[in-house]
């Protein structure tokens, strides 16, 4: 049946009250929903308490076709999210002997005898189809709630919870919306702020029917298209194209993308190699890069320089130029690109050198002062950048300024 469904999500825990585990389930479905186009009217963390669960779906029942719950189907006397949920559809909770069976299986495998409490995991909502969970004891439910309204119940671990929402949730709901859904596109780029962004693309034509919004995150700016009807996939297609035309310099990508996988692409189909030195970032570009898998193919290594002697013993870095430039400047900065291409024998050296904080170094250099630097066959970049944010930010800015700076070197060779 083609209809409207709208999705309240509604997360179960009291560790997610205190902050003690971090809310990472209602970011990764709202993300994922979005980019099906099924929207989320609201989000909720309410504690493990029959009342408050109980009360929170019978609002979001009120307003949405969907409530998704997320945690609480433990073992232990703290997990509630079933009960409340028999205790407001007024529906009794039955034992499953099949899901039982298959607990009494997984304990037999792992070779010991299944504790009582876990038999509350067998016990279900009347009239409610059950969700396979493979990697867990808890199985997820998909409850009719009333006329064109259900409740979906998911555990809280998330590698539990990501298989079972992309394999049964998702293609639940996006049956029941199918021709009543928006469609959306995430057009990722770097390099340009927000407002210059606006402005340009101010001067793009794009298609009607279409609505745009600007997201800026983690030193990118995200354009999120989104349409409705017959035509929408071809318009966002359009809309995409036309943006890439005005603004290829700073697309670097569409949906998951991330600009790391952007960089490794180019250097992978290039046949090119990249070798880093990395001081107040730590190893962290060498991180993100060796997220993606098939680094190998192009990422040699990365030097981590923290200290001037390490500088000079490690990369070579002369200690006269280290004396008069200091270790955070534009000459130590490309000395260590240079280094580290030629120690790796690679075809690009890249470095990072800055000043992290919360306190300046005896240079009295200003904190946030970082200095990226490239040099490869087309020849050498360096920029002086101001980042701001704490320590943790100023080497996240640093990464991704570098990584912009690559990915901007190597497009516009290919151009
Ligand atoms: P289990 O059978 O493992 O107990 P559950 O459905 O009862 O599953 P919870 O007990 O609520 O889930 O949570 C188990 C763990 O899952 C938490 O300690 C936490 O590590 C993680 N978790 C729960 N909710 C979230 C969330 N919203 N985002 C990220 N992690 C979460």
């Amino acid at each position: 049946m083609v209809m409207r469904v709208q999705v309240d999500l509604i997360c179960i825990g009291s560790e997610l009250l205190t902050g003690l585990v971090e809310n990472t389930n209602a970011g990764y479905i709202s993300r994922r929903l979005w980019s099906c186009g099924i929207p989320v009217r609201e989000q909720r963390v309410v504690p493990d308490s029959i009342p408050h669960i109980a009360g929170t779906l019978r609002e979001s029942l009120r307003c949405s076709e969907v409530a998704i719950c997320i945690g609480g189907l433990g073992p232990t006397d703290d997990d509630l999210t079933r009960e409340a949920v028999s205790e407001l559809l007024e529906r009794p909770l039955c034992l499953d002997r099949e899901w039982l069976l298959h607990l009494e299986q997984i304990f037999a495998h792992r070779g010991r005898p299944m504790p009582p409490a876990n038999r509350k995991q067998a016990l279900v909502i009347a009239g409610s189809r059950l969700v396979n969970n493979p990697r867990g004891t808890a199985p997820g439910a998909i409850i009719p709630a009333g006329e064109q309204r259900w409740i979906i119940l998911l555990p809280g671990p998330p590698a539990e919870m990501v298989p079972m929402f992309e394999e049964e949730i998702l293609p639940f709901l996006e049956a029941r919306c199918a021709k009543a859904k928006w469609r959306t596109k995430l057009v990722r780029t770097a390099g340009c702020g927000e407002s210059e962004l606006e402005d340009r693309i101010k001067k793009t034509v794009l298609p009607d029917g279409l609505s745009l919004s600007y997201v800026a995150s983690g030193g990118e700016v995200l354009l999120q298209l989104k349409s409705c009807g017959e035509a929408a996939s071809e318009l966002l297609e359009r809309a995409a194209a036309r943006l890439r035309g005005d603004l290829g310099q700073y697309i670097y990508g569409e949906g998951e993308e991330t600009l790391a996988g952007a960089v490794a692409a180019l250097f992978t189909e290039r046949r090119l190699t990249l070798a880093l030195a990395e001081s107040c970032s730590g190893g962290l570009l060498a991180d993100r890069l060796t997220d993606i898998p098939g680094s190998s193919h192009f990422f040699k290594g990365s030097l981590v320089a923290y200290s001037n002697e390490a500088k000079q013993e490690l990369l070579g870095i002369e200690a006269g130029l280290l004396e008069r430039e200091g270790a955070v400047s534009e000459a130590v900065a490309l000395s260590m690109a240079r280094s580290a291409r030629k120690k790796f024998n690679a075809s690009m050296g890249a470095a990072i050198t800055g000043i992290a904080g919360p306190e300046s170094d005896l240079s009295g250099k200003p904190v946030g002062l970082v200095f990226i630097a490239a040099a490869g066959p087309s020849g050498e970049r360096c920029r002086r950048l101001k980042l701001p944010g704490s320590r943790r930010a100023v080497k996240e800015r640093a990464v991704q300024a570098l990584l912009t700076m690559l990915w901007r070197m190597m497009h516009a060779e290919e151009q």
